[in-house]
Parts: structure tokens; C-alpha cells; sequence
């Protein structure tokens, strides 16, 4: 049976717009000791601007509209921004046979040539040179028919409220704050040093976040749980590996609302705490 507080403390993480699946998620939750944060629409807003394109062939114009066109297709928050970037319309006919590569970008048909767009590791898996490039911020490289095109710096905002967000899980007693990302190390670094995050792990393809979650899920004491907190573009397999898997509800795919034991409506990571401090108080009562 389940102690009525439970329905109580429920009610009260879902006027605060978190959503929590069962009783048990509240009891995980205020045993939490270690919070893994997905980068991307996780902590930061997943918006990105585009604030430098840098052709080797074609005008900026052209090769905004060749990485645009190849990801007319994704759902990514990068593909989203260059599309919006790019800003007319995009016809839909000129794209073919579309693979998404998760943690590294996309590859399209475009007008009958081959198009790929996304990170360092995609460039070195179809063996495309590229130029090294001192920007802070993240590279989408293109490649046409397997010859390097240029590379447009992308660069995203952290959320307002990520900083208080890590604050305030310290203060609900978190011994360790990590973060998982696919992208660039100094990009990682970067955020992590602006939010207080104790430790962060970058460049990681979807399975390598899998792995990084078991090895922090053997590392915690008997009693401690861990928390996996993402946008579920890409990280459903960690959000149920963890203990407690939390999704953003808004800007988040379906998939993640699914496979999350805890949604929070807004997607303001400073809720994660809030629903700390409520299981806490709820289990005050029941324990
Ligand atoms: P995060 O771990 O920050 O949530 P992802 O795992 O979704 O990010 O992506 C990791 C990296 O893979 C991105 O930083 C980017 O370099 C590359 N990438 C992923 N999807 C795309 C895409 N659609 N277009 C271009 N690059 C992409
Ligand atoms: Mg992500």
C-alpha cells in the first residue's frame, strides 16, 4: 500500500509543475547523492546562434543552406538552429535518403550530392580533413561528396536559472554534480565552470554517456541514488539506466517524457531541487 502522504507530496511537486510518476520516485529522490546533467536544452537553452560561417567552398549563404537543407529533417536543437538561421523556406523535395548520426550530425542527399554536417568525429569517420579552427563555441563542419566545404561556430546560452539549479541541489545535500556531453571538451569545460558543476565529461557518443552512468551508479555509497536529468534528444537509454531519470517536459521529445520517471512541465533545472526538498518533507512524515 501506499502511505497517503505520498499522494500529498505528488500533489504538491505537481502544482509546482513536476510531474512525478509514483510514490516510490519521491522516496529515490531524497536519497539522491549524485546528478548527472545531459548538456544540450538541459542546462543551456538549447538555442544556438550562429556567430561565425567560414566557407572553404561556396558563398556563407550557400553553405548555411547546404548544412540547413541536410538537416531539414532532425529534431536536434542544432539542426533547429540552423534552420533557423538559414531563415526561408526549405524545400523538403531536394533532401533524400536522411541519416541522423547521433552524437556527431547528419548525412543527406542534397540536390543528388552527399552531405554531411556535425562534429570532428563525423569528419574523421568519412575521412574528410578539416581546417583546425580556434573558435570557442560549436563546430558544424560540412562536407560535399566527401570533400571538406567549411564549417559554420555555432554557440548556445546557458539557462538562467542552471547556476541556482546547482546551488540549490548542494544545498538539498548532492555530494556530486556531473555533466555528460556530446560536445567539444572546451565547450563542456566552458559551462561547466560557469554553473559550479564539480565534474564534467565531454565528447561522448549516446553509448559512452551509458557507460560514464554505470561506472558513477558503482561509485555511489550503498544507500546514495543517482539522477540522470536530460531532454531525451538521444539520452532515453540513460534516463532509464538511472536510479531516477528526470526529462524536460517542454522543449522535450516524447520518447524522454516516456522513459522519465519525473517531467518538469517548464524546463527549469531549479525544480529538480524543489522536488528534493518536497520528497524530503514527505518521507519526514512517512519514514
Ligand atoms: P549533448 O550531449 O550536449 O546533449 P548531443 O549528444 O545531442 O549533445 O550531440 C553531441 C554533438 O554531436 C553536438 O555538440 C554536435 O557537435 C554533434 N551533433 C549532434 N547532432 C547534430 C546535428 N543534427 N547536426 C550537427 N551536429 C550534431
Ligand atoms: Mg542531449
Amino acid at each position: 500500500s501506499v502511505p497517503l502522504s505520498f499522494f500529498g507530496g505528488i500533489g504538491g511537486a505537481s502544482k509546482c509543475g513536476i510531474l512525478v510518476k509514483g510514490g516510490n520516485y519521491l522516496e529515490v529522490l531524497a536519497d539522491t547523492e549524485i546528478v548527472v546533467f545531459d548538456k544540450t536544452g538541459t542546462l543551456t537553452k538549447g538555442v544556438f546562434n550562429v556567430t561565425a560561417i567560414h566557407p572553404d567552398q561556396f558563398s556563407e549563404g550557400r553553405l548555411l543552406e547546404l548544412a540547413a537543407l541536410a538537416e531539414s529533417y532532425s529534431d536536434h536543437p542544432i539542426s533547429r538552429s540552423l534552420k533557423e538561421a538559414y531563415g526561408a523556406e526549405l524545400d523538403a523535395k531536394r533532401v533524400q535518403q536522411v541519416e541522423e548520426l547521433s552524437g556527431r550530425g547528419v548525412r543527406a542527399q542534397v540536390d543528388g550530392t552527399v552531405v554531411c554536417a556535425g562534429n570532428d568525429k563525423l569528419m574523421e569517420e568519412i575521412g574528410v580533413k578539416w581546417h583546425p579552427c580556434h573558435h570557442i563555441g560549436t563546430t558544424v563542419h560540412v562536407a560535399v561528396d566527401g570533400a571538406y566545404a567549411g564549417h559554420i561556430v555555432i554557440s548556445d546560452e546557458v539557462k538562467p536559472d542552471a547556476a541556482e539549479a546547482v546551488a540549490a541541489l548542494r544545498r538539498q545535500g548532492v555530494r556530486r554534480t556531473v555533466m555528460l556531453t556530446g560536445d567539444a571538451k572546451a565547450v563542456g569545460e566552458g559551462v561547466a565552470l560557469q554553473l559550479g558543476l564539480d565534474e564534467v565529461y565531454a565528447e561522448l557518443l549516446p553509448a559512452g554517456k551509458v557507460e560514464k552512468v554505470e561506472q558513477l551508479l558503482r561509485e555511489k555509497s550503498p544507500k546514495g541514488r543517482l539522477a540522470f536529468v536530460g531532454d531525451g534528444i538521444n539520452d532515453a537509454p540513460v534516463l532509464s539506466r538511472a536510479d531516477i531519470g528526470i526529462a524536460m517536459g517542454a522543449l522535450g521529445s516524447d520518447a524522454a517524457i516516456e522513459a522519465a520517471d519525473i517531467v518538469l512541465m517548464d524546463d527549469n533545472p531549479v525544480k529538480i531541487a524543489a522536488a528534493m526538498q518536497i520528497s524530503k518533507k514527505t518521507l519526514a512524515i512517512v519514514r
